[in-house]
């Protein structure tokens, strides 16, 4: 009796408390069915587009938080270790010691990096000896992830073979053409003027494949073409010799506004903005900040990832032409 009783309350402390046997159950079209886990909202874009309504899709790495050094925080770790498959950019990208050990010791854990360095090798950028891990910027090379995620949501789900594939497909389709479209409307912007000034290195590949003229892609000449005081990763760690090599980059290629991004410090584009003026530059910082590491608001046009590339070229066009 007094057994039975102990049995009832701790069933009704564990449902109270934390609902176990509730969320645990499988999903009741589990045959048809993928619980993926998304470590950037970027990567989940393409699960979605790709994997319709046979997914269900969770993002680790949500709104304006720096992925390159995060770690999990409570309840990161039951997402992780509940989903099928797990997706990651790689490239060093999400490098916080947590997440990146709970990554690697899940059974499938794809990263879409990692498969882009080995199937494109030559689109990769490197800086030191460090792939540049920001492969979302430019969206033809993004396009090249829809293929590992195909991949492995047929593996898991067979059956959805045919409807992943023709939506893989238009995706690519739509990457391709925005893609276009993004270039075209860049390189309106006249030459002496598409010089970008960000806060961290996040923009190479977009400023390979929106800003650089064709011969400048060629020549790999299109490097002159960006500049930023923090590199890869965003620490906020500057020396006087970091600022004053922007402002020289400034000086010589006569830039008039400076870009904050939306998940970084403006505290040193602001130095770089004073440091400018006391040697009687004119030089503004965007009222509006790009976004790189992250996207803007869900909901909002910049809230998935087409629209916040294109929210990115607007911002660019509108503060240039000004
Ligand atoms: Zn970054």
């Amino acid at each position: 009796m007094k057994k039975a009783v102990i049995t009832i309350l701790i069933n009704v402390l564990c449902l109270v408390l934390t609902g176990c046997g509730v969320e645990k159950q499988a999903p009741s079209s589990s045959k048809s069915f993928v619980r993926v886990l998304s470590t950037t909202a970027m990567i989940d874009d393409i699960v979605a587009k790709v994997g319709g309504d046979r997914v269900e899709r969770q993002v680790l790495i949500i709104g304006e938080i720096d992925p390159h050094g995060y770690e999990l925080v409570k309840g990161d770790d039951e997402k992780i270790t509940e989903s099928n498959l797990v997706f990651f950019n790689g490239l060093n990208l999400e490098h916080g010691a947590s997440l990146r050990y709970k990554i690697t010791s899940h059974a499938d854990a794809i990263s879409l990096g990692d498969f882009v360095l080995k199937n494109y090798p030559e689109e990769i950028l490197f800086e030191q000896g460090q792939p540049d891990p920001h492969i979302w910027m430019d969206v033809s090379l993004w396009s090249h992830a829809i293929e590992p995620v195909l991949g492995a949501l047929v593996s898991k789900d067979p059956e959805g073979k045919e409807y992943y594939e023709a939506r893989a497909q238009s995706a690519y389709k739509e990457m391709t053409k925005v893609h276009q479209e993004i270039r075209g409307k860049l390189q309106q912007v006249p030459e002496n003027l598409r010089y970008l000034v960000t806060s961290h290195d996040a923009f190479a590949y977009f400023t390979r494949a929106y800003l650089a003229s064709e011969n400048e892609r060629k020549e790999g000449a299109w490097k002159k073409r960006m500049a930023a005081p923090e590199g890869f990763s965003p620490d906020g760690q500057l020396g006087a010799a970091d600022l004053q090599k922007i402002v020289d980059y400034l000086v010589e290629y006569q830039v008039h506004v400076v870009f904050p991004e939306s998940n970084v410090s403006p505290d040193s584009l602001r130095k770089i903005v004073f440091a400018s003026k006391e040697k009687g530059m004119t030089i503004r910082m965007s009222l509006k900040s790009l976004y790189g590491d992250s996207m803007g608001p869900s909901g909002s046009a910049s809230g998935n990832y087409l629209g916040m590339i294109e929210y990115d070229a607007d911002v660019l066009i509108k503060e240039w032409s000004e």
